[in-house]
Parts: C-alpha cells; sequence; structure tokens
C-alpha cells in the first residue's frame, strides 16, 4: 500500500538527487533523476554495476519521448503507441540533455514508459524523467517485491515505495531503432509476436560476448548465489541437496529437497511473474545445486529462457563425492 504523501517524500528525494526504490509491472527499480549526472553516478556506486552498461529512462506519460530523443521513426511510434505504458523499451538517438553516464556514453537512449501507477505518479511528481534499472546488485536475481528490494539495500536505501508484486515479473522488452531495421536488444514482457503483429520482421542480436553489451545482454546475470543447471535431464545422485524450478508439478518429487512450480496450468504469463521470486526462494535454501527445466520458447517462454540460460551462466556444480 503506497500513500500519496510516500509518493511525494520519493518525488522530492529524486529531486534532491537521491535515490529511490520503486515499483513497475515489470521489476522493482532503483531510480535516480534522469537528467543529474551525479544522481545517477550513485546508482551505479550503490548497485556495484559497470559503467559500461546503460541505463533505461522512464517517462510518466508517452508524450514525453520526444523530449529525450531527436526523432522518432514511425515504427518505433507504432510500437510505443500500441504498448505504453508497458513493458517495452525503446532505443533512440539521445538529445544532448541526457548525460552520457545514462547511456553508458552512447549516442543513444532507452526509453520506457511503465504501467504501474505508482511509478507514473512518482515520476509525474518528480517533474523529471528517471533513469532505472533493477533495484538489486549487479548480476543478482532481480526484485519483485518491495521486500526484495529492503532485503538488498537495508538502510542503504531510505525511499521504497511498496507498489506490492509486480504483475509481469521478468524485465522489459528492448527494440533498438539507430540502425536501418529495428532489432530487438533483450526479450521481455511484450513478446516478439506481439511485436511482429505491429511492425513486421524484427531482427535478433546475437548474445554479445564482450563487455561492451549492455546489462540484460551480459552472458551472466539474474543469477542466484547457488549453482544453477538448465536441463530436462536427472538430478545428480549423491548427499547433493538438489531444487527444482519448474512450469508443472514434476511426477517425481522425492529426488528434490525443495521444488518451485511456476505455474501448473503451463500459463507462460504466469510463469514469468513469478521465476525471479521463485528462484529467490529457492537460493536461501542452502541447496548444494537447483536443476532448472527449460519451458516452452513461445511468447513469454522466451524472456523467461532467456533468463534462465543467463542465471545458469556460472561456474558448474560438482559433486564433491565424484
Ligand atoms: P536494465 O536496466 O538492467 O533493465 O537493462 C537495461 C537494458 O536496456 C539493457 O539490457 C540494454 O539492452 C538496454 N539499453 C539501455 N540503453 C541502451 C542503449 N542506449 N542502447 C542499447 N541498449 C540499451
Ligand atoms: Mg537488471
Amino acid at each position: 500500500m503506497v500513500f500519496d504523501q510516500d509518493i511525494m517524500a520519493a518525488a522530492q528525494a529524486v529531486r534532491r538527487g537521491e535515490l529511490v526504490g520503486l515499483p513497475t509491472e515489470t521489476v522493482y527499480g532503483l531510480g535516480a533523476n534522469a537528467l543529474d549526472a551525479e544522481a545517477v553516478a550513485k546508482i551505479f556506486e550503490l548497485k556495484g554495476r559497470p559503467r559500461f552498461d546503460p541505463l533505461i529512462v522512464h517517462i510518466a506519460e508517452p508524450t514525453q519521448l520526444p523530449s529525450l530523443v531527436t526523432r522518432v521513426p514511425a515504427a518505433a511510434s507504432a510500437l510505443v503507441e500500441r504498448f505504453w505504458p508497458g513493458p517495452l523499451s525503446v532505443v533512440l538517438t539521445k538529445q544532448d540533455r541526457v548525460p552520457d553516464i545514462v547511456t553508458a556514453g552512447l549516442s543513444s537512449v532507452a526509453v520506457r514508459c511503465p504501467a504501474h501507477p505508482v511509478a507514473r505518479q512518482l515520476i509525474g511528481a518528480a517533474g523529471v524523467p528517471i533513469a532505472a534499472p533493477s533495484a538489486n546488485m549487479f548480476c543478482a536475481v532481480s526484485p519483485t517485491t518491495a521486500e526484495h528490494v529492503a532485503e538488498q539495500f537495508g538502510d542503504r536505501l531510505r525511499y521504497i515505495l511498496d507498489g506490492g508484486p509486480c504483475r509481469v515479473g521478468v524485465e522489459s522488452t528492448v527494440v533498438s531503432f539507430v540502425g536501418r531495421t529495428p532489432v530487438l536488444l533483450r526479450p521481455g514482457g511484450v513478446t516478439f509476436e506481439e511485436i511482429e503483429a505491429v511492425i513486421g520482421p524484427l531482427e535478433k542480436t546475437e548474445q554479445p560476448a564482450g563487455p561492451a553489451a549492455a546489462p540484460g545482454q551480459l552472458p551472466r546475470h539474474y543469477s542466484p548465489s547457488t549453482p544453477l543447471t538448465l536441463t530436462s535431464g536427472d538430478p545428480p545422485a549423491g548427499p547433493a541437496r538438489v531444487g527444482l524450478l519448474t512450469l508443472r508439478r514434476p511426477a517425481e518429487e522425492s529426488r528434490f529437497s525443495s521444488i518451485e512450480v511456476l505455474s501448473n496450468r503451463g500459463c507462460l504469463r504466469e510463469a514469468a511473474s513469478k521465476l525471479f521470486a521463485s528462484l529467490r526462494r529457492l537460493d536461501t535454501q542452502q541447496l548444494d545445486l537447483i536443476i532448472a527445466r527449460p519451458v516452452p520458447e513461445t511468447g513469454l517462454g522466451i524472456a523467461i529462457m532467456d533468463r534462465l540460460r543467463r542465471a545458469a551462466n556460472q561456474p558448474e556444480y560438482r559433486d564433491p563425492s565424484s
């Protein structure tokens, strides 16, 4: 529950150059005045995020987009009209007023109008766009409740607005319009199919290998501290405590110390909304290994599999007895 006075206090903090934790429909954000380079620097410091990772700039109304970018091509306009407010970020050539630290020195900026009413009220009351990555330490699992944010940052973050659990639960879809044709940079809350239905064929980027990549594109990201393997195979035999992350309840449960079912009716939208909270719960169970089962790669399943592959990209579990 958020009171108007909490939103006003957080908006004033943003205006003073402080950080706030804010709910959006995708994940919770760690926000600062996007036009204040010093305020934005605090995001990178608190998250431990490398400066080469550009941030998404959030606006209260779709009509504010032209104030941040030099031009809005027709295809970008069509997408924004269809999906804003919502889980879609568009990358366009930035105006000079957007500080370089926001875009990691790139000449383009990612902009999004979120659908969460508290986010929009906060940005509106602050009167400035808000730059915000997910409110977690760099590479860790994204937060989908205000409690997750508080657990992560404690008293290092004075303002956290509680807007309830995130409805979508995975980050926004990022589409770039700076090249000749639109390119999907990150799958997310708006599906590939939904985007192609509006603007036609969409190119997908290959996973970049080097550090020029933006955050959601890093090969390792969204990672729990417990080793995670993405497989439909058997758990290792032996003394290991193994947790399971699965779409539907499995036939054989006894092999697992802990099980998280994302959607027993197989609904990928429901699964996305539960993904990060389920990963976090498994991560607190002192498991030796988390086995994540692949989900069908259609609709939101594409974003879920993208996050699981990156969560799995870490040192492998080795059975100590073998
Ligand atoms: P996050 O803030 O962690 O949700 O991630 C930001 C995402 O936005 C990254 O994964 C990038 O794909 C994307 N992004 C932000 N700014 C830019 C930009 N100027 N050019 C390309 N991608 C960007
Ligand atoms: Mg993030």
